[in-house]
C-alpha cells in the first residue's frame, strides 16, 4: 500500500558505491535512534499521521532488537494521550468513534464552518498505537478497550467494510485490517460482524487470484495483504494454507499462489501490480501473503535479498527505488522484509500483524 505522494521521493540519485552485499543493522539503529529524537523538516506534512511514523520507528527499533533504547513509560503516556473518549458514559452510543487520534494537531480540527469538532480518531492511528503499547510490553487492562470496541461498530457498513472515521470517508479493505488487528491486540471480536467482513473480502478477489481494495477493483499487493491477513486473523483461514488442503478454502488459494509469485519482478523485486518498478514495501505486503500461505519457499530470496540491498541507504533506513534517499516507510517494510527472509539480527516476524512475533514480546 504505497502511498503515491510519498514527499521523501526524491529523483534518482546514483548510488556512490556498489550496492552492499549486507544487511547493515547497526546503520539501521543510528537511523531509527535518529528518528526517534527529531524527525527530519520533510516529515512536517505528514503531521497528521505522527502516530504512524511513530509505530515505524518503535517497532522498526523492536525488529532490531533495539528496544531497550526507548524511554517505554514516556512512550506510553504520549500514545495514550491520543484517545478520544466519551465525556459521559451515555455518549458511547452517539455514533462517534473512540478510538485514538493521528496526532495533536487532528484532535482540534474544524469543520468548513470553523467549528470545532474534537473527535477525529481513526482507525488506522488506533491499530498503530495498539501496535506501539503491544511492543513496549503496556499491560491492556488499563486501556479503555469496551469504548474502542463498542464505537468501532459504528464504523462497520451494511455491506462488511469500515469506514475509518466516523464523519466518514473512503471505505475499502484496509479498515478492516485495522478493525481486525485491533480486535486481534485486545483479544475481543465484539468490535466487528467477522461474518460480514468476510463476503465483503470474498467479493474483492479478482479473476487473477490478487485482491482489490473493493469488489470489481484491480488487484494489488497491499490490498492482497489486507484481505489474506484479515482471513487469518478472524479465523477463516488457516496458517500455511498450501500444506493443507487449500482447495476446500474459502478463497482461490491456487490462483492467488500464481499471482503473488508473478509479482517478483526480473530485477529480483516485488511490484504492487503487473507493469509496475519493484518497490521495496512490496516485498513486505507480497512476501507476509506469501508467507501465510505457505508459499514463500517459491521466493527467490537471493535475488530478492539482492534487490532490498540495492535500496539500501549508506544513511541507514531503505529507499522506495534503488539509490534514492531513505524514508520511514520504505525503512519500516524493508526491516520486515529482511525479517521474513529470516536475516538472523532481527526478531521474527507476525505476518498477519506486521510486528514482531508476540512471542519475542514476552505476552
Ligand atoms: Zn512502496
Amino acid at each position: 500500500m504505497d502511498s503515491e505522494r510519498d514527499p521523501l521521493d526524491s529523483p534518482s540519485l546514483s548510488p556512490p558505491h556498489p550496492p552492499p552485499t549486507l544487511f547493515d543493522k547497526d546503520r539501521h539503529v543510528m537511523f531509527l535512534q535518529m528518528m526517534y529524537q527529531l524527525l527530519p523538516y520533510q516529515y512536517q506534512t505528514q503531521e497528521i499521521n505522527r502516530l504512524t511514523l511513530a509505530y515505524f520507528v518503535i517497532s522498526g527499533l523492536h525488529l532490531l532488537r533495539q528496544l531497550n533504547s526507548i524511554d517505554k513509560e514516556a512512550v506510553a503516556d504520549w500514545v495514550l494521550s491520543f484517545q478520544a473518549r466519551p465525556r459521559v458514559q451515555g455518549e458511547i452510543n452517539n455514533e462517534q468513534f473512540y478510538g485514538f487520534h493521528g496526532s495533536r494537531t487532528s484532535q482540534f480540527p474544524s469543520d468548513d464552518n470553523g467549528i470545532l469538532v474534537h473527535n477525529g480518531s481513526h482507525l488506522a492511528s488506533t491499530y498503530c498505537a495498539l501496535a506501539i503499547l503491544k511492543i513496549i510490553g503496556f499491560n491492556f487492562s488499563n486501556i479503555d478497550s469496551e469504548s474502542i470496541l463498542t464505537s468501532m461498530r459504528n464504523l462497520q457498513q451494511p455491506d462488511g467494510s469500515f469506514m475509518p472515521i466516523h464523519t466518514g470517508a473512503e471505505t475499502d479493505l484496509r479498515f478492516i485490517y485495522c478493525a481486525a488487528a485491533i480486535c486481534c491486540m485486545l483479544e475481543n471480536w465484539s468490535g466487528m460482524d467477522r461474518e460480514k467482513a468476510k463476503e465483503y473480502i470474498l467479493n474483492c478477489q479478482s479473476y487473477d487470484g490478487g485482491f482489490g481494495l473493493n469488489p470489481g477493483s484491480e488487484s494489488h499487493g497491499g490490498a492482497t495483504y489486507c484481505a489474506v491477513a484479515s482471513l487469518r486473523l478472524m479465523g477463516f483461514i488457516e496458517d500455511d494454507l498450501l500444506s493443507k488442503n487449500g482447495s476446500s478454502s474459502i478463497i482461490n488459494v491456487p490462483l492467488l499462489l500464481d499471482w503473488s509469485l508473478q509479482r517478483q519482478a526480473a530485477d529480483g523485486g516485488f511490484q504492487g501490480r503487473p507493469n509496475k518498478d519493484s518497490d521495496t514495501c512490496y516485498a513486505f505486503w507480497i512476501g507476509a501473503v506469501l508467507r501465510i500461505l505457505g508459499g514463500e519457499k517459491f521466493i527467490d530470496d537471493k535475488s530478492l535479498r539482492g534487490f532490498l540491498l540495492t535500496c539500501q541507504s549508506e544513511f541507514g533506513g531503505f529507499s522506495k527505488f534503488p539509490g534514492q534517499l531513505p524514508d520511514l516507510y520504505h525503512s519500516y517494510y524493508g526491516y520486515t522484509a529482511f525479517s521474513l527472509l529470516e536475516e538472523p539480527s532481527l526478531n521474527p516476524l507476525c505476518a498477519e500483524l506486521g510486528i514482531a512475533n508476540f512471542a519475542t514480546l514476552g505476552i
